[in-house]
């Protein structure tokens, strides 16, 4: 049992610590229950709809969401956790990043982040459900990111955790050429852990067996089948009757194949938010704004976000925590 009252579990391939609950629920009430005995008093059901300096403190309006009554609280020091735009319903819908912005803050524009990508009706189309491990590189004239790791076909497109990394680059080429800025970004995939020199040997031009065999050993069936079309070579070709252009095409596609993309699932789908208010403008140890004392600003407002992983928890509590000590101090 740890200081927040939970009994703890470990799990063993990961070595990840869980509530023995298997309830986030507990997690939530336990650190709640917690922080009451250190004398928080928390109030839900309101949100804030102003901030602003007064009288050498701040002025913090508070409205009911039901009834719309509204108050006010004084306070020596706010922290700002307000989040990011990502998946709206949570109750993250931008009123924290604009009140920063009103109170003089320079707000980098913000994008979904970690969301997925769509896809217009391709070959891929039919493949929805399908998974496997992937390297993808998606890269446009001002950005480029690469991830290796889970890749799954959906309905609408492309998810996983390849795709989640780097789809900022996409979501970002998007809006830029919605700008007229610069072309949308190209979108490549290794689709096995094979490279070049890995894929000559495995095609060499000898024997008797068809490039269908080979090819399906390495992936699932439906999706070798539709990048051996894509590559223009027919699946009952011989190893030996390959051309030398044919094998080229092949292995072209096998290691850098073209991912179509149009769009992406946006702030609906993210699980994060990338943009916010520029890190030049607050105390890196304290987490205070350089524009008001006694203002500190913690997790998604600030413009910065990681890869899948746990990151952004941990990007979200190391900052609370150093805002709240400071704040308190
Ligand atoms: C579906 C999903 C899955 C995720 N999975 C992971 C993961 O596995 N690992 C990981 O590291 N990260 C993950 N993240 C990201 C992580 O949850 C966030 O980065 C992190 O929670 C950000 O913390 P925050 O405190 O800045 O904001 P939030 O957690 O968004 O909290 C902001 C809070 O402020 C409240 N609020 C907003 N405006 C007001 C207002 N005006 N008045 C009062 N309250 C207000 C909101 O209701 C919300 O409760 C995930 C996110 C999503 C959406």
């Amino acid at each position: 049992e740890d200081e927040v009252g939970l009994v703890l579990e470990e799990e063993v391939e990961s070595a990840k610590l869980f509530p023995a609950s298997h309830k986030a629920r507990d997690v939530r009430d336990g650190l709640l229950a917690l922080a009451r005995r250190h004398g928080v008093a928390a109030r839900f059901g309101c949100r804030v709809i102003s901030m602003a300096p007064h009288a050498g403190r701040w002025r913090i309006g508070v409205e009911d969401v039901d009834t719309l009554a509204a108050d006010t609280l004084d306070a020596d020091a706010v922290i700002v956790a307000t989040g990011g735009l990502s998946v709206p319903n949570t109750g993250s819908d931008g009123a924290g990043l604009r009140m920063l912005e009103a109170l003089g803050h320079t707000l980098h524009p913000t994008y979904a982040a970690l969301t997925p990508v769509t896809a217009p009706e391709n070959a891929f189309s039919a493949l929805s459900g399908v998974s496997l491990r992937v390297s993808l590189t998606a890269a446009s004239p001002a950005r480029r990111a690469t991830h290796t790791g889970g890749f799954l076909f959906t309905h609408a497109g492309y998810s996983g955790p390849s795709v989640l990394n780097v789809s900022h680059v996409v979501v970002r080429a998007g809006a830029d050429a919605a700008r007229g800025d610069e072309p949308a970004a190209d979108v490549r995939v290794q689709w096995t852990a094979h490279d070049d020199a890995a894929w000559q040997t495995l095609l060499q031009p000898h024997g008797a067996r068809q490039l269908s065999t080979v090819i399906r050993q390495e992936l699932p069936d439906r999706l070798a089948d539709v990048l051996m079309a894509q590559a223009a070579v027919e699946p009952t070709r011989k190893l030996a009757e390959l051309t030398r252009e044919e094998r080229r095409r092949m292995i072209d596609v096998l290691v850098r194949g073209a991912l179509p993309w149009h769009g992406d699932e946006g702030y609906k789908k993210a699980e994060v938010t990338g943009g916010g208010v520029a890190l030049s403008e607050i105390h890196p140890v304290t987490m205070e704004s350089r524009r008001h004392p006694g203002l500190y600003l913690c997790g998604e407002v600030l413009d910065a976000f990681g890869p899948i992983g746990g990151y952004n928890f941990l990007w979200a509590w190391a900052t609370g925590r150093a805002a709240g000590m400071a704040a308190a101090n």
